[in-house]
């Protein structure tokens, strides 16, 4: 089976004495599977998914992610490693509120090296396949809060990234946005994308997750798969 994300042994301390925030703990997830973390705060949730999108390292163990080691990496190959292979939602969306939501989704790509042409048709497909094209020359400002998730969710995948990573991505949304949100995220599980949610948001783990951990101080306390595995 390929893995997507393989830690081995890998534990964080933010601090020498005392226990580690996180781990150390071994976890797999395949290519394809979508991951809800769950876990009350302070149990080391942001800890995971920042070793994972290689934004933090650990101080044990290794993370492999979409076959490449991390801990390899200087800080310029973690980036442009990022970039290429990650994909990140946040709570409060993070878009850029000076630029036009096509601007938006396209500066991953820009960034990566795309040229202007490429970046800009593939954001023309992201945002028919996310339906926001009505909204292409907007500014995100002027959008609802579940239109600007949609957006946030386009410029994620505008480099194909093998791993999708999304931190409380309803959490800042009405139940009809979030609804459409939960919708849009089982989508892309549906059609093959690798999924890692942070949430406290059961309704967003059932609809879109196949898998759940629970993680209870830096620990993985319960580690499931829904029976109809999707
Ligand atoms: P969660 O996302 O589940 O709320 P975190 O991963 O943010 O949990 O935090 C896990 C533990 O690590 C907490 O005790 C938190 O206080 C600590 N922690 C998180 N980030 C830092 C940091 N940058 N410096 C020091 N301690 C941190």
């Amino acid at each position: 089976m390929t893995h997507v994300i393989q830690l081995e042994g890998v534990a964080k301390r933010y601090d020498s004495a005392g226990a580690p925030a996180l781990g150390p703990l071994d976890l797999g997830v395949a290519q394809g599977e979508a991951l809800a973390v769950t876990g009350p705060s302070g149990s080391g949730k942001s800890t995971l998914l920042n070793l994972v999108a290689g934004l933090d390292r650990p101080t044990e163990g290794a993370v492999t992610v979409a076959g490449q080691r991390l801990e390899g990496l200087g800080e310029h190959a973690l980036a442009r490693f990022r970039r290429q292979h990650v994909g990140m939602v946040f709570q409060f969306f993070n878009l850029l509120d000076d630029l036009t939501v096509a601007d938006n989704i396209q500066l991953p790509a820009q960034l990566t090296g795309t040229t202007r042409r490429r970046a800009a048709a593939r954001a023309e497909e992201l945002m028919e396949l996310l339906r926001i094209q009505k909204h292409a020359r907007a500014y995100p400002g002027r959008l609802s809060g579940g239109e600007r998730q949609r957006v946030a969710v386009a410029r994620a995948l505008v480099n194909r990234p093998a791993l999708l990573l999304a931190d409380e991505p309803t959490g800042a949304l009405d139940s009809a946005s979030g609804q459409d949100v939960r919708e849009l995220l089982a989508d892309l599980h549906r059609g093959g994308q690798t999924l890692v949610l942070v949430t406290h948001d059961l309704a967003l783990a059932r609809a879109c997750a196949g898998r759940t951990i629970h993680l209870v101080d830096g620990h993985l306390a319960v580690d499931t798969r829904a029976e109809a595995a999707r």
